[in-house]
């Protein structure tokens, strides 16, 4: 039978500190993400879903109401995407001129993503996406996520508080900014604008 399996990290757990440290790393990857898709399998078993790639799983689920199913896909996605947005080696790399321009700016990008990131109440997400020809910046709740709408996602930040809270507990707002100063992967957010 077809089961996803725990997809590797890009980096070693201890490879985004002090931005990210290898303990939140070793909960966020090692325990939430798999319990995730632990969950998926479970509740995919014997189902028309079983055979799904996992995109499709999403979107069928979506379409469906099949929240459970939905919610935990969805998050095993949303992770595996999110992971691959980060590199130890972010400090080499420069935001692509595109997205520069398209915000007014790097300075002016990073604004708009961090006001847009602080704005989630609750549990959720902030990417960078576009939406036919056009660069957005939205957010998602809890697991929802932009390829279940048609979105191309670019860029993504977890801020569930899972994501940060044993480094930074209330301080979202430096979360955000060590992320998009040091850790963004922008050469992998440059190949999600291919196509
Ligand atoms: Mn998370």
């Amino acid at each position: 039978m077809f089961a996803l399996s725990q997809f590797p990290l890009p980096y070693a757990q201890d490879a985004l500190a002090p931005y990210i440290s290898e303990q939140t790393l070793h909960y966020h990857h090692g325990a939430h993400v798999a319990t995730y898709i632990k969950n998926l399998n479970d509740l995919i078993a014997g189902t028309k879903y079983a055979d799904m790639p996992l995109i499709e799983i999403i979107r069928e689920s979506k379409k469906n109401n099949d929240k459970k199913i939905f919610n935990n896909a969805a998050q095993v996605y949303n992770h595996d995407f999110f992971f691959h947005c980060m590199t130890p080696d972010a400090k080499k790399m420069r935001i692509p001129v595109k997205i520069s321009e398209a915000f007014g700016g790097e300075d002016a990008f990073h604004q708009e993503f961090r006001t847009a990131a602080l704005s989630v109440f609750g549990s959720g997400w902030t990417w960078l996406v576009t939406d036919g020809a056009e660069y957005k910046i939205i957010t998602t709740a809890n697991a929802e996520t932009p390829v279940a709408d048609g979105m191309r996602p670019l860029l993504t930040l977890d801020v569930w508080e899972h994501a940060y809270y044993l480094d930074y507990q209330n301080r979202r707002g430096e979360f955000i900014d060590a992320f998009l100063d040091n850790l963004v992967n922008w050469d992998f957010v440059a190949e999600n604008m291919k196509e």
